[in-house]
């Protein structure tokens, strides 16, 4: 596990830039969040800090591999992170996450733990449906799937 505060990025000392941070975010990082989707991973992330005068904008840049659940086996699968979002920063009173990729930092702390907003838009960037392409599930577990199902059609209505 890294140290507490690998992920806190100084933003009052950033007064010129643009600043680059670079992070190699491993299974360690995405098992540290609990009864998250994410089983695993490699994913190389970049963050580029630009002061802007009084608030900042975060770029996220995110490419690499996650391991995941597959829907239709239920065994891990790997899948693809190409991510690109930005975020912006403003001083105020206290920490606020606004929406919108709008967060209020503490203008006494002037720094953000940008390790929540790493995970959570590898998160935000994976398709809704994780499936092992076809012929590559599991197809022991299928089988044994296949096996305990008893009717359980309904719910969802997949129109095609
Ligand atoms: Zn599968």
């Amino acid at each position: 596990m890294g140290k507490p505060d690998t992920y806190i990025i100084d933003l009052k000392r950033i007064l010129t830039g643009p600043v680059e941070f670079g992070y190699h975010l491993d299974d360690a990082f995405f098992t540290a969040v609990e009864a998250g989707e994410i089983l695993g991973g490699q994913v190389d992330a970049k963050v580029r800090v630009e002061p802007h005068g009084g608030h900042h904008v975060l770029s996220f840049s995110m490419q690499g591999v996650v391991r995941l659940t597959c829907d239709r086996c239920l065994d891990e699968m790997d899948c693809p992170v190409d991510v690109q979002r930005a975020l912006r920063t403003k001083f105020g009173p206290e920490f606020s996450d606004e929406g919108d990729d709008l967060v209020i930092v503490s203008e006494t702390e002037g720094t953000i733990d940008i390790g929540w907003y790493l995970y959570e838009f590898i998160a935000l960037g994976l398709p809704m449906q994780h499936r092992h392409e076809d012929g590559g599930c599991n197809e022991a577990m299928m089988r044994a799937l296949e096996a305990h199902r008893v009717d359980d059609a309904g719910e969802e209505d997949e129109a095609d």
